[in-house]
């Protein structure tokens, strides 16, 4: 299936990049109009035109742009609402079930060429999805992933990418430095590490406090950030002391490693709903990759203490939420899932969410000044949802419409 989706990504993309030639003006502006604009940074405007130039930004209007108010946009959207392509910022685009209904890995039955594509699938789901940037945490298949889409050879999310993660406890601290300097020449865009072990196991803290020392204060020498994965209390603490830039999942944080990662100015990437849905929704594929009756159980109980963590971190002053969904096999195309649920079950406001996923989540990757806004200047990424999602955030699940970089895709 999802090969075939993949496929037809393929097959779309050159139609795609002939209508979009086809729609743009001589000079090669388009205009975008809708009822309703959220330009990320949590502003809104009614009767709304964005104009777009040279895969940019050049203007954010009220009413019609033109001389005439009769002047109809490029795009005529109607009812809908405009905002800025969505930033995910824990994503596996490398996960997917075989056709032998398992998570694949290195040494089965695939091909090269059928991995890739399902790969490519998932890439272009996750883009229809309204998802305009994917952070991937992170494997080596990443780099020929994010060079096609940057390349235009297949369509997709920008993506950035740790390639494979720094996990190995026996290593030393020198070790470990030399394998963040590694990573740097290998073409990561930042280091992703285990500083704990996983949910089913515990997650309790594995590497030192000094190896996350070393790991991180090497990254930040060389312009890297540092994503941790940390479940425990403990490895979430160790993790923002250390200097390490953003913490993943945290699900047995307390109050006061809430605080210390506010204190810090460390990045909290909590996943509340999703990830976990998509395992305990999808037992049969999992079950089959080797998780057990434990495995599920542990899934249960993180599902049902979620929420509640999360409305604590949303309660903590000055802490950072950015919006990671840790999408894995079947769940890519549902990123925006987790956004609804954050709101509903985890008491988000609606704007707060949106930001997450928006300006907060670029500042976070340090690419506020390209994405996670509808400015001039930064570049065209831009999505049109069914409903406005600053009242009703299910309408993030509703995309009509999707641009990138100035091309669009749906
Ligand atoms: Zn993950």
């Amino acid at each position: 299936m999802l090969a075939l989706i993949a496929l037809a990504a393929l097959l779309l993309l050159p139609a795609r990049a002939v209508a979009q030639a086809g729609s743009v003006s001589d000079t090669g502006t388009v205009t975008i109009h809708a009822a309703t604009l959220l330009d990320g940074r949590g502003g809104s405007r009614r009767n709304a035109t964005v104009t777009v130039r040279g895969g940019r930004i050049v203007a954010v209007t009220t009413g019609r742009a033109g001389r005439a108010s009769s002047s109809r946009a490029t795009y005529e959207l109607g009812t809908l609402t405009l905002l800025p392509g969505l930033i995910d910022t824990h994503v596996h685009p490398g996960w997917y079930i075989t056709s032998e209904g398992r998570l694949h890995r290195d040494a089965d039955a695939d091909s090269p060429a059928t991995s890739a594509l399902a790969m490519a699938g998932n890439l272009y789901a996750t883009l229809m999805a309204g998802v305009t940037t994917i952070q991937s945490v992170g494997g080596s298949e990443d780099l020929p992933l994010r060079d096609a889409v940057a390349r235009g050879v297949i369509p997709g999310p920008r993506i950035l990418t740790s390639l494979q993660p720094l996990a190995d406890a026996r290593l030393s601290a020198d070790s470990l430095r030399a394998l963040v300097r590694l990573r740097k020449t290998q073409g990561a865009d930042l280091i992703k590490l285990f500083a704990s072990q996983g949910l089913g196991a515990g997650g309790a803290q594995t590497l030192s406090d000094a190896q996350l020392v070393a790991i991180c204060s090497e990254a930040k020498s060389l312009g890297l950030r540092t994503v941790v994965h940390a479940i425990s209390a403990a490895s979430v603490r160790a993790a923002t002391l250390a200097g390490c830039s953003q913490i993943e999942h945290g699900m047995l944080v307390g109050d006061a490693e809430l605080a210390l990662m506010a204190q810090h100015g460390t990045v909290f990437d909590p996943q509340v709903c999703l990830v976990l849905d998509n395992y305990l929704r999808n037992s049969e594929a999992w079950t089959r990759s080797g998780f057990t009756a434990q495995s599920f159980d542990a899934l249960r109980r993180a599902r049902s203490a979620t929420p509640a963590m999360f409305a604590r971190a949303v309660a903590t002053r000055g802490l950072v939420i950015v919006y990671g969904t840790d999408a894995v096999a079947l769940a890519h195309g549902h990123n925006a899932e987790e956004l609804a649920c954050r709101v509903r079950e985890g008491g988000q406001r609606p704007m707060d969410a949106i930001r997450s996923a928006t300006s907060v989540a670029a500042q976070a990757l340090g690419l506020a000044d390209r994405i996670g806004a509808l400015a001039p200047g930064l570049d065209a990424d831009i999505i049109a949802v069914d409903g406005d999602p600053s009242r009703d955030v299910t309408a993030l699940g509703r995309v009509r419409f999707v641009m990138r970089q100035g091309v669009v895709y749906r």
